[in-house]
This record gives structure tokens, C-alpha cells and sequence, in this order.
């Protein structure tokens, strides 16, 4: 049997071998890439402009691994080999590494890291929205710990603001940017997570906080219904009813609150309402899309829910309408759940539509004006290896041109995983076949049995374009990127700073040591300054004249 398999492989091989990259040989292909990298890089414009918008993409559990597998997979969708395919994130000019840790946790959760990337500020793993004093599942330490994200920054300078992804709204990540809590799960008042003793202790659950206090946003698109509904009624699309034991019926409340507030808005469902809806024409929306998480973009259906890229085109097409501009926090949040179940099919399906929507907000917005950055929370145990050939389809079978098994003689695949449910708790021993593999739902095979993967611990890259996005370089903290957006277009704690008046002074190497000298001095200074001058002056004078004479 194994002699079989064996054969089919090495077909399989010979198939993939034909794969076409002869131009590749030529050395005058490679050189000429070079030069043209070297001339794009000595063209390019500091671009030190205040930042009217920022678009912040999140993808949720996008490691490095996971870029250059989406990078080959987007690639052989379109019909090329795929290694030579370059993402939208790729093409952004500046590039940094970020550090995800939490301050009590070496592999960081989302929590800590959305509180990191968005309130500029690391605390614990399961913490959202409170510094590192704040204990998880303690009520009480969210007392006098809470912290503000770069989204309420935004708020306060009079830009508009606004917040997609593809989980339930109130999931760790777009939770970071509105609401406080000393644990991840205070998702709703569902008695189990969020029991009536959390309440009584004057803690509230995460769906009540962006409807009760985060009035302000402007355009929230993404799943989750369920968190605002009351278990007594029933979602006319899901026909389940809601997870909530205190009888709030949160949405209506939204709507009320607008009319209240004065407000045109609009509350969508669904993906015929969310099309036919102008959102140019409303200062809020609220589209909750799905009952639950949003679909993984391999299962969506079309009919019912919109894709990431029109969500955040039409998040878009609200927040300009502001001439002091906006901020958009835009998470492609299943990458993340794909890689926890080892199923890369779904992961990196994921990956691609993340990609589509950065690709269409970069042809929408003006990057004279819009600083875009992506990044991720933190990476998975994820890998490519197996030393396939050019050309191999990602999800594939290992294959190389002299060996296509293990040292066990069997087949085995290009994307594996340090732990998950692909966990091998007993010894595989059959051949994989590619049509297998080849499956949406194949979870491919992990080290550690685990029902859910891990993260993992090693750093994330940060891409960016736009104003003052030079200053993406170098291995960052992750919680620096929130303030390097804010003093791009001076808001928070760059508000009243003079980030304004120091664009023209900064980054210019020749003369900086003097630019620095002069800056520090003020007027009180300014005497001192003088002598010291007159001093230099003096010496240098009397040193020449010893020299001359
Ligand atoms: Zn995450």
C-alpha cells in the first residue's frame, strides 16, 4: 500500500515541477528588482504631515508565518506560483517588529494586547481596557485603573470614529477600544460569565458599555447580536433568543439614545439593508451582522453577510464626512479562531480577505493625509516547512523533487502546528493524500494535543504608510504603536504637545545635534546660553590665533 501512495506522491511531485519559473533563472531578473527596490527607497518622501485619518488594521493571530503563507496562497489564487506575490500590507512603506508579551504572560492573549495597541499602556493576559494593577476577574480592581483608547483620543480632537471586524463586537479585540473589564468573557450579563455578583459589584458587562457610554462612535460593524438581546426574546434571523438575564434589550436602546442625542442613525441586520444603506448619509450606524462571530470568508454566504472589504469601505464613506477627519480600528478577526482549530484553510481564507480590504482602503484614502498601519495582537504556533518545491499549493502535501515522506515513509504537509486539536495523540499511520489536504476543513497536524491551539510567543511585524509612519522601525513594545499613531496626527497625549510645530525640525540628520541644543533651551536658559556661546567663541578664537602664531 505504502508503494502505492508512495507513487501517487512522486506524480503529484512531477505535476507541481511543471510549474513554470524559468524567468527565474535569469540573473539580470534579480538584479533589476534589486535596483528598482534601491530607487524606490532613495525617492521616497518623508511624509511629516499632521494625520487627519488613521486606519488601524488588526489581524487577529496574522504571525509572520501566516503573511508568508497568505502571500503564496493570494498568489496561486490569482494563478502564479505565489512565493513572488507581494500583499497590500507589503506594499506599505515602513516596516517595524512588535514585542506582544503581556506584563504577566510571555505568549499574549488578546486582551492584553488590544489594551496594549490601543491604550498605549501592556497589562495582564485577559485584561481589557485597565492598567497592569487591575487583577483578572476582580471587579473591584477596575476601580481606579481604567484606561482610555487612542478611539476616545480621536473622539476628543473631533474626528469621528469608527470600529469593524468580523468577531461579536464585544470580543477582546474591538472590546479594547471602548470598554473596561477585568476579564475578556464580561462579554454580556449572561449570569454564567458574568454572573449577578460581578453586577452587584458595580462592574458592567462589555455590550452595556459601548451602548450606555460609547455613545460617541460613529460606525460599529461587525457579529455578536446576541450579547444585547434579552434571553426572553428571540433574533428574527438567528431564531435564538439573546444571551442577556437582565432584560435589556440593547439595541433598542441604541436607537433610543439616538434619537435622544439627536442623531441620524440607522440599526442594520443584515446584508440587503447593509447594501442598500447610503452610510454617507448618517452620523452613526450600528450593523451587527451576525448572530454570533461573523462567518469565515471560505464559508460566507454573500446573500447574508457582507465581506471586510465592503464594511470597511462603507465605514469609510461615514467618517468622511467629518472635515477634522476620523480614526477606523478595522479587525480581520478569524484568522485568529482558524489557526486555534489548525484549520489553515480558514485561517488563511481569512488572511486574503484582510488583505482585499487594506488593498481597497488604500486605493480610497489619500496617504498624504491617512496614516494606514497593520499589524497583529500576537502570532500562532504555525509553520511552513517540509522543503516543498516553487510553486507547491500552500495547503499541500510536502512535496520535493527526490523525497515526498518522512523518515516514518509517509506523507505529510507543508503547514504544520506546534499544538492544537490536529495534535497526533496516537502515531498516524497512513498516507495523506493531496485531495485530502485539500479540504476546507482539514485540520492540519500538530505536535501537542491541545482541543485549542495556542498562541504564540514570537514577535509580530508592523507595516505602514502615510504620515509620520517613518517612525515605524526598529523592535518596538507593542504598546508604543498607539502613541506613534497619536503623535502622527496630535491627539491624546499629543494633543497639546508640540507635535505640530516639530515637523519641520525633526529627521534631519545632518543638523539635528544643533536643532536639539537650540530646542532644549528656553528663555530662562537663555543667558546661560549666551555665555556658554561667547565661552566656545573665545576658546576657539584664542586657540586658532596660538595655532597661527
Ligand atoms: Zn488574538
Amino acid at each position: 500500500m505504502y508503494v502505492v501512495i508512495f507513487n501517487f506522491a512522486l506524480i503529484v511531485s512531477i505535476v507541481y515541477c511543471s510549474i513554470d519559473w524559468s524567468a527565474d533563472k535569469n540573473p539580470e531578473k534579480w538584479n533589476k528588482l534589486a535596483r528598482e527596490n534601491i530607487d524606490e527607497i532613495l525617492n521616497r518622501k518623508i511624509n511629516k504631515n499632521v494625520a487627519k485619518n488613521i486606519i488601524f488594521f488588526i489581524g487577529d493571530g496574522m504571525g509572520i508565518g501566516t503573511v508568508t503563507a497568505g502571500r503564496i496562497r493570494k498568489g496561486q489564487m490569482m494563478g502564479m506560483n505565489g512565493e513572488e506575490m507581494v500583499t497590500n500590507m507589503e506594499s506599505l512603506e515602513n516596516l517595524a517588529l512588535s514585542k506582544t508579551y503581556n506584563i504577566d504572560a510571555q505568549t499574549a492573549d488578546s486582551a492584553g494586547t488590544g489594551t496594549a495597541y490601543l491604550c498605549g499602556v501592556k497589562t495582564r493576559a485577559g485584561i481589557i481596557g485597565l492598567n497592569g494593577h487591575a487583577v483578572p476577574f476582580n471587579c473591584s480592581s477596575s476601580n481606579n485603573t481604567k484606561l482610555d483608547s487612542i478611539l476616545k483620543w480621536a473622539h476628543k480632537a473631533g474626528k469621528s470614529t469608527g470600529i469593524v471586524t468580523t468577531t461579536r463586537i464585544t470580543h477582546a479585540t474591538p472590546a479594547a477600544a471602548y470598554a473596561h473589564a477585568a476579564f475578556r468573557d464580561w462579554e454580556s450579563y449572561d449570569g454564567i460569565k458574568f454572573t449577578q455578583k460581578i453586577r452587584a459589584e458595580g462592574c458592567t458587562d462589555i455590550a452595556y458599555q459601548l451602548i450606555e457610554d460609547n455613545d460617541f462612535i460613529n460606525v460599529i460593524l461587525g457579529g455578536g447580536r446576541s450579547k444585547f438581546i434579552p434571553n426572553t426574546i428571540r433574533d428574527p434571523t438567528a431564531k435564538s433568543t439573546g444571551s442577556r438575564i437582565d432584560r435589556k434589550y440593547l439595541l433598542r436602546e441604541w436607537v433610543d439614545k439616538m434619537i435622544t442625542n439627536n442623531k441620524t442613525h440607522k440599526f442594520i441586520s443584515n446584508a440587503s439593508d447593509f447594501r442598500s444603506t447610503n452610510f454617507s448619509e448618517y452620523e452613526h450606524i450600528l450593523g451587527l451582522l451576525a448572530f454570533d462571530h461573523m462567518s469565515y470568508e471560505i464559508e460566507r454566504d454573500d446573500s447574508l453577510e457582507p465581506s471586510l472589504t465592503e464594511m470597511t469601505l462603507k465605514a469609510i464613506d461615514l467618517l468622511k464626512q467629518n472635515k477634522n477627519g476620523y480614526f477606523l480600528l478595522v479587525e480581520g478577526g478569524r484568522i485568529d479562531h482558524g489557526h486555534h482549530n489548525n484549520q489553515a484553510h480558514k485561517a488563511i481564507g481569512d488572511f486574503v480577505a484582510f488583505d482585499e480590504a487594506i488593498g481597497h482602503a488604500l486605493k480610497t484614502v489619500s496617504l498624504e493625509d491617512t496614516l494606514i498601519v497593520v499589524t497583529a495582537d500576537h502570532s500562532h504556533a504555525f509553520t511552513i516547512g517540509g522543503n516543498s518545491l516553487r510553486g507547491n499549493p500552500v495547503y499541500g502535501l510536502a512535496l520535493t523533487s527526490y523525497v515526498n515522506v518522512s523518515d516514518a515513509n509517509l506523507t505529510y504537509t507543508s503547514i504544520l502546528y506546534g499544538n492544537g486539536p490536529g495534535g497526533l495523540v496516537k502515531i498516524r499511520d497512513y498516507n495523506l493524500t493531496l485531495n485530502e489536504t485539500q479540504r476546507p476543513n482539514y485540520m492540519q497536524e500538530a505536535t501537542v494535543y491541545r482541543k485549542s491551539a495556542t498562541h504564540s510567543g514570537e514577535d509580530v511585524s508592523v507595516y505602514a504608510s502615510g504620515p509620520m509612519s517613518f517612525m515605524f522601525t526598529k523592535t518596538i513594545e507593542q504598546n508604543v504603536i498607539p502613541h506613534i499613531l497619536a503623535y502622527s496626527a496630535c491627539i491624546g497625549p499629543y494633543y497639546n504637545d508640540d507635535c505640530r510645530n516639530n515637523r519641520g525640525a525633526l529627521h534631519n540628520s545632518n543638523q539635528r545635534p544643533i536643532n536639539f541644543l537650540m530646542f532644549n533651551l528656553d528663555h530662562k536658559n537663555s543667558a546661560l546660553f549666551g555665555i556658554i556661546v561667547i565661552l566656545i567663541k573665545y576658546l576657539l578664537f584664542n586657540g586658532a590665533f596660538l595655532i597661527s602664531f
